[in-house]
């Protein structure tokens, strides 16, 4: 087993089956956070670049979904083998593109991204239309058809995942992709591309072209995409969407949140903590479903603010790549700008700050684990998303009034309550205005379960059965069984 990858790939694109370079294409460094060093520079996809990955994907398309679901799955599952066999090198790799600590990156990465191809390998098979009965004996069918070429991008923070949370049910059903990552973090997807080709997929099935909201808005608007899923903020969604309006393509929108998480007098403070740790800090909280927003009852307001400073007092903050760091840096100097604003305009605007705050005094983007306390409804800290390790801790007295709260926000991608009341917790997320809940836990996301948002959070799911609806569509076929008559 290869011990770990060299960051410099052998090209910056993976374009029908095979690595390519044109170093006209805009040069693209990749900086390791952990330390501000470039590690490996690629170059922006050019209109050559990015015309034959889509002209390779419109060929392969129709080979592929010519085979049996069976066939497909088996290249999938095959693949899910693969990444798991190189889980490690391939979580060094996901750890020195983002700085996620290596203790996240072997355990969320490249594992659920195996999870997605095996999930989405077994499904293939078994993927059909249906018979409809109908007057006199005639009779429909449906057949689930793919869409054809279909294009992903994806945000910074999990890039595997996100490149096989597409990738896994697009390829399942029969279409072709072309993948964008993010280009702060273009390296693992090559990885997936190379081992989707290892496990025998044939060239032109799935592509990776590097860049920036360029690279993708030209393929988003190209007239051969049939579909374009989307990892990324509100902002980039709308401009996306807009654009694949344009020519009635379909959409997944992953966007995204500020989420809410109640915590309940009656909680088990300890799962309760964890949870909010878990929505907060995990990825140094660059996460899009975290809870940032944690309503704590008053009765409980001193016992968890207690807990949860003293166990961040715990956090092993450090080089991302020891096995006992499990806090790192954010993924960029602009990022740790972004959330450095968002503190200072938490202090201005009266919010308490518990702990936490600052930089870390180390080369790298750290900042601490940040709390802070008596945040109302109305601060910029509770209203906007931060994407950083910032938690915004809120009072309420009751359900009624914390409920209203919670979906007081143009978001809709989680939510998450903790109590030992089970009546109240199955209540609680029915009236949660989001789409993906959590009942005394935070942040799960196991392939079988759908996920994503409702409200500006997004449109469609990933992830379950039911990603199989937006990779395909229905042609429906009427069979009459008897001689046709007409009026004359
Ligand atoms: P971003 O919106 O800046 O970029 C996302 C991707 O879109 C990048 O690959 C970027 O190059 C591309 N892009 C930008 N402009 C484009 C355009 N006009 N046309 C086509 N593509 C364009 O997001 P980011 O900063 O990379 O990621 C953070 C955001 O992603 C946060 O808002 C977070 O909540 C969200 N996110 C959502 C989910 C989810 O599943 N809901 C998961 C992870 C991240």
């Amino acid at each position: 087993m290869t011990d770990t990858y060299p960051t410099q790939p052998e090209a910056s694109h993976f374009v029908n089956g095979a690595y390519v370079e044109d170093t006209a294409g805009a040069p693209l460094d990749v900086i390791y956070p952990a330390t501000g060093e470039v590690i490996a520079t690629l170059h922006e996809a050019t209109p050559a670049i990015v015309e034959a990955a889509l002209s390779a994907a419109e060929v392969a398309q129709k080979a592929w979904a010519a085979l049996t679901g069976t066939e497909r799955g088996r290249i999938l599952r095959r693949a899910a083998d693969l990444m798991r066999e190189r889980n490690h090198p391939l979580s060094v790799l996901e750890t020195r593109d983002t700085g996620k600590p290596y203790q996240e990156t072997s355990v969320a990465d490249a594992t659920s991204g195996a999870d997605a191809l095996e999930y989405f390998g077994g499904l293939a098979g078994a993927l059909t239309g249906e018979h409809i009965p109908l007057a006199g004996g005639d009779w429909a069918y449906t057949r689930r058809e793919p869409l054809g070429v279909c294009v992903g991008i994806g945000a910074w923070n999990y890039p595997t995942q996100i490149a096989c949370w597409k990738a896994a049910p697009a390829l399942a059903c029969g279409n072709a992709m072309v993948f964008k990552p993010s280009e702060t973090t273009p390296l693992s997807a090559l990885k997936v591309a190379e081992i989707l080709h290892e496990a025998g997929l044939p060239p032109g099935l799935f592509n990776v072209v590097q860049g920036a909201g360029a690279v993708g808005a030209a393929l988003v608007g190209d007239p051969r995409v049939a579909k374009v899923s989307l990892t990324g903020s509100v902002p980039t969604g709308r401009k996306v969407y807009a654009a694949a309006a344009e020519g009635i393509k379909n959409v997944t929108m992953e966007l995204g949140g500020k989420s809410p998480l109640l915590i309940f007098d009656d909680a088990d403070l300890d799962s309760a903590v964890s949870g909010a740790i878990l929505g907060n800090f995990y990825s140094s909280g660059q996460v899009c479903s975290n809870g940032t927003r944690v309503f704590v009852q008053t009765g409980i307001k001193e016992p968890f603010l207690e807990c949860l400073t003293a166990r961040l007092e715990s956090a092993v903050i450090g080089d991302p790549l020891e096995p006992e760091t499990n806090f790192g840096p954010l993924v960029s100097a602009r990022q740790i700008e972004i959330v450095e604003g968002y503190i200072a305009k938490a202090i201005e605007e009266g919010a308490r700050l518990v702990t936490g705050g600052k930089r870390l005094n180390r080369n790298g983007f750290y900042l601490e684990p940040t709390v802070f306390a008596d945040v109302t409804d109305d601060m910029t800290i509770a209203r906007e998303e931060i994407f950083g390790p910032v938690m915004a801790v809120l009072d309420f007295e009751t359900e009624e009034e914390a409920m209203a709260r919670a979906n007081a926000t143009e978001f809709g991608l989680a939510a998450g309550v903790f109590t030992r009341d089970l009546t109240r917790a199955h209540r609680v997320v029915a009236g949660f205005e989001a789409g993906t809940c959590y009942i005394n836990s935070y942040n799960d996301a196991p392939v079988e379960m759908p996920f994503g948002g409702s409200k500006l959070s997004g449109v469609g799911r990933e992830n379950a059965k039911t990603a199989i609806e937006h990779y395909s569509q229905f042609k429906a076929v009427h069979v009459r069984m008897s001689p046709l008559e007409a009026p004359f």
